[in-house]
């Protein structure tokens, strides 16, 4: 062995040793905790609430079925200085904190239908944006029946409420502002068609009916912000009134289930002798979406990108996810993508560029 060579061996090992032994002195340890505090505290990613562009972040991506490191459905857009959330799925407020949202700046939430997997951090949502500052109620809009999922948050919380007002003194958490709010959304129900939620600040929402019986009524949602706009399918087969609400957006986040994999659960639980987990594999693949059916979807809408979320069931590794999007490219060759929790699309206002990267 060269003497160059030996001697840079020598200096990483005498590194390593000191790096070490350093680690276990704890005026090191101290500083290196507090450095990372730091960085943590103070670094939060502001620059998603610019008004320059409309922005998506997936907050959520698995479905009820577990997965060690995906949140269930959540989608939130970022518009006109303020933040939407589409559905709170259970671990979803999670990852919005580790991500360092500033939870102050919600302006409400939008649920798609009553599903556990799709409403289970509503209740997380609403106490925390309002222990960051949230100066008002929290909206929740939805199909009818919202009154009743509002109502038992707002109860559930109840006590966890006055605690942390007590605490924390009613100056601090105005409790007024701590409330949940219901507001139905009752056309699409009616079957009078799309309607709009609200247009504030530049920012325009429309809800439309989706197909997921017997869950009825069930809803997706387009936002449209200076000339981009994206479509939440929510939960939903491949549906003909989300295409026509899809017509030309941008981007179409869609639920998908790769029918395949969950005809390969089934098989294993019946040999298993796990007859529950077999019955309840046998019968979701009435009321939902294949990845390729949302390709063909997303080529009959003519959006430019296609995201897949609420994966059924969510896939592990990688090599699971080319199994289950396996015949997308074949449909969809460019345009589509499958999301990780963290992902964001960004599209500049009054543009046609789609930028996406992954947040940590
Ligand atoms: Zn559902
Ligand atoms: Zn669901």
């Amino acid at each position: 062995m060269r003497r160059g060579m030996l001697w840079v061996l020598g200096a990483g090992a005498l590194l390593a040793v000191v790096v070490g032994v350093g680690a276990r002195v704890p005026a090191v340890q101290d500083a290196v905790v507090r450095a990372a505090i730091l960085r943590l505290v103070a670094s939060q990613p502001n620059e998603l609430f610019g008004e320059d562009a409309l922005r998506v972040l997936l907050c959520g991506t698995a479905s009820p079925l577990p997965h060690p490191s995906r949140a269930k459905a959540c989608v939130a857009v970022f518009a006109g200085g303020h933040f939407w959330i589409v559905d709170t799925g259970p671990g979803s407020w999670n990852r919005m904190a580790l991500l360092r949202i500033d939870g102050a700046r919600i302006g409400g939430v939008l649920l798609t239908h009553f599903h556990s997997d799709h409403i289970g951090d509503l209740g997380e949502f609403n106490l925390n944006t309002w222990v960051m500052g949230r100066s008002g109620p929290l909206r929740v809009f939805g199909p009818p029946g919202v009154e009743r999922v509002v109502t038992g948050f707002g109860e559930a919380y109840a006590l966890d409420t006055q605690y942390r007002i007590m605490h924390h003194g009613a100056d601090f958490l105005p409790p007024a502002a701590g409330l949940l709010e219901a507001h139905p959304v009752a056309g699409p129900a009616d079957g009078t068609g799309p309607q709009v939620v609200l247009e504030e600040n530049g920012l325009r929402i429309t809800a439309f009916a989706v197909h997921h019986d017997p869950v009825k009524p069930a809803y997706g949602y387009r936002f449209d912000y200076r000339g981009r706009s994206v479509v939440v399918s929510g939960d939903t087969t491949k549906d003909e009134g989300l295409i026509q609400a899809a017509r030309g957006a941008d981007v179409l986040v869609h639920e998908a289930q790769a029918n395949h994999l969950v005809a390969l659960i089934r098989e294993a639980a019946a040999s298993a002798g796990r007859p529950r987990v077999a019955k309840i594999m046998g019968d979701i693949p009435s009321y939902h979406t294949s990845p390729v059916q949302a390709a063909e979807a997303a080529n009959e809408a003519g959006v430019k990108l296609l995201v897949l979320y609420h994966l059924t069931p969510p896939p592990p590794v990688r090599i699971v996810e080319w199994v289950f999007t396996r015949g997308v490219s074949q449909v969809r060759p460019d345009g589509w993508l499958i999301a990780d929790d963290g992902l964001l699309v960004e599209l500049p206002a009054d543009s046609s560029l789609v930028r996406t990267r992954q947040l940590q």
